[in-house]
């Protein structure tokens, strides 16, 4: 399997209009990727311009980041032509996405969509983020970085600019290319532009210390917290087995629910599920669950008792 590594510049103008008002959040307008062979060697690149047939107009901040000249974008060709090339580069052999961070995969269907373009995928996408493996492979999960802090403290060459989509691409590919095997078995991420609709196309990722579910998309939030399945507390070391719940799921703004359960075998597993709304307007739930201690525990019920308390 090969590994499609890129990244996308995008625009989006400074007219002050809202989002919601949109046609197209962010217009592309470069993509650049580097091909790695499954050796992790690199084995072809790609870098395209693309005209903008949407907001002529390009913020500053993104031209002045970027570097753009003048009528540079004009040498580039429109969004369709620019993609199609690129898919078609991407290859037939099998190939996974990986980008830095998490945001791409979106955008690029989100700009094939509004081109009626026939779409990646109807499925969520999997997909390295290169960007929150080397923070768990650094220890730092939370880590925030850029991509160029990244290289710095990576120790890597710089030799290509940044802030430009070939280079990202670059950069990224050679953070991923240092990746631990071991992380890469459990550490996919999903690309959630298109959700889950039937509960097998459901996600389950299972690592040492997390056992996550996407949940299938439904009509109404009420279909989630009402779905035994979809709340369901399970230890994973047991296979998938609900355990006995310890503190009732609750939350404070119908949006985060928190709970726990008890395995006698495994112990203490607190669980967090978070609601969330769909691009196309459906309600569809992310469930971790994590092995857990008994004073955090105790936390949870804390946090529990005083919310109560605040909107009794
Ligand atoms: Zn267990």
């Amino acid at each position: 399997m090969n590994y499609i590594v890129f990244d996308l510049e995008w625009n989006q103008p400074d007219d002050g209009k809202k989002s919601s008002e949109r046609k197209l959040l962010f217009e592309i307008i470069e993509i650049g990727a580097v091909k790695l062979n499954e050796d992790k060697k690199i084995i072809d690149s790609f870098c395209e311009l693309v005209c903008p047939q949407v907001y002529q107009e390009i913020n500053w901040r993104t031209k002045k980041m970027l570097g753009l000249k003048n009528g540079e974008l004009n040498q580039g060709e429109t969004f369709k032509a620019v993609m199609n090339r690129f898919l078609k580069w991407c290859g037939k052999e099998d190939y996974i996405f990986c980008s830095w961070g998490s945001q791409d995969l979106t955008e690029l269907q989100r700009n094939m969509k509004y081109y009626r373009m026939e779409p990646l995928s109807n499925k969520p996408i999997p997909f390295y983020n290169v960007q929150k493996l080397y923070g768990i492979q650094i220890g730092e999960e939370e880590s925030t970085k850029n991509l160029e802090a990244a290289v710095e403290l990576a120790g890597l060459k710089k030799d290509v600019p940044f802030h430009r989509a070939y280079g990202d691409a670059y950069y990224t590919a050679k953070l991923f290319m240092h990746m631990d095997e071991e992380l890469l078995k459990n550490h996919y991420s999903y690309d959630l532009y298109h959700i889950p609709h039937t509960k097998k196309e459901e996600i389950r990722i299972c690592n040492e210390k997390e056992n996550i579910l996407i949940t299938r998309g439904v009509a109404k939030k009420k279909d989630i917290t009402a779905s035994r399945q979809m709340m369901a507390i399970n230890c994973m070391k047991c296979g998938q087995k609900p355990v006995q719940a310890k503190i009732r799921w609750f939350s404070s703004n119908n949006k985060i629910f928190y709970a726990a359960g008890y395995c006698p075998k495994h112990g203490y597993i607190k669980g967090k599920l978070k609601i969330r709304k769909s691009e196309q307007g459906e309600y569809y739930a992310e469930k971790v669950l994590t092995y857990t201690t008994e004073e955090e525990i105790n936390q949870v019920k804390e946090k529990k008792k005083l919310l109560q308390k605040t909107t009794k």
